[in-house]
């Protein structure tokens, strides 16, 4: 039995202004089987329909970024400026997400695959391998520590987050890691207004303010996303941020 991902040319083109060329539709597919093959030994993911892996992995990832890149979109002006390739990091990024799609569709980046579970690494380490991808590397270790590492530290561009935690920790995580200027991309799915203001006041005490928070739905199964796009204007305080722990523990 053959699992093909659909193309989705049209559905690309519409909601991205973007279309994968035959080489990154045939990294997707295989992306997609080596996550089905390591989904036997680990447990990646949950979502492994054709359809809904396109959608929920694939193109979600993809939606809170690819309008960043692309020249004739309205948000081009979110986009950290920088004459180099722009420093990525993906947080959390599990079985690599958003940061693999991301890392095969602009190459003209350099990305960090960041997670703390060394096994989850070690499959990224050998997709990376498989799909040739030579612009990504890998590190295992928690946000908590790499944000105070001077080699991490104010470093990236820009850092993506998915699905790791509450709003005010994404931004503990990934605003220590950002040069000034830098823009953090936290995707959600639902989102209140109630949470704004949390994120408001933890944004405030690590130099950021949140820039913009788009709200979508997907384009197969309608369902409910957010991005929120924090910008670093200011230093982030040296005691940001906390101890491996504390950020989830106690929320800003
Ligand atoms: N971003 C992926 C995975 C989400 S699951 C996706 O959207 O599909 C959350 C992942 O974050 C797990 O793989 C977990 O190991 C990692 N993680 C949780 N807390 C972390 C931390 N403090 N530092 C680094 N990785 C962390």
């Amino acid at each position: 039995m053959t699992n093909l991902l659909p193309e989705m040319a049209e559905i690309w083109q519409q909601t991205l202004n973007w279309q994968p060329t035959l080489q990154q539709q045939a990294q997707f597919q295989k992306l997609y089987e080596l996550i089905l093959e390591g989904n036997r030994q680990q447990n990646l993911t949950r979502i492994v329909e054709p359809q809904e892996f396109w959608e929920k992995h694939l193109w979600d990832s993809l939606r809170g970024i690819v309008p960043l890149l692309s020249a004739n979109f309205s948000s081009t002006s979110l986009l950290p400026y920088s004459s180099a390739p722009l420093a990525l990091i993906d947080i959390g990024t599990g079985a690599g997400f958003p940061g693999i799609p991301v890392t095969i569709t602009v190459p003209n980046c350099t990305i960090t695959l960041l997670d703390s579970t060394r096994k989850k690494i070690t499959f990224l380490d050998n997709i990376l391998t498989e799909l040739a991808l030579t612009n990504a590397k890998t590190i295992v270790g928690r946000a908590e520590e790499i944000g105070q590492h001077p080699q991490h530290r104010q470093a990236y561009d820009i850092a993506l987050i998915r699905a790791v935690g509450a709003a005010s920790v994404c931004a503990e995580y990934t605003l220590p890691l950002l040069k000034q200027g830098g823009l953090a991309i936290i995707y959600r799915g639902n989102w209140t207004k109630e949470e704004t203001t949390d994120l408001q006041n933890a944004v405030n005490q690590l130099g950021g303010v949140i820039e913009l928070i788009e709200k979508f739905t997907t384009p197969l199964s309608d369902s409910i996303r957010h991005c929120l796009y924090v910008r670093k204007v200011a230093n982030t305080p040296a005691n940001f941020p906390r101890a491996v722990g504390v950020p989830s523990q106690k929320p800003l």
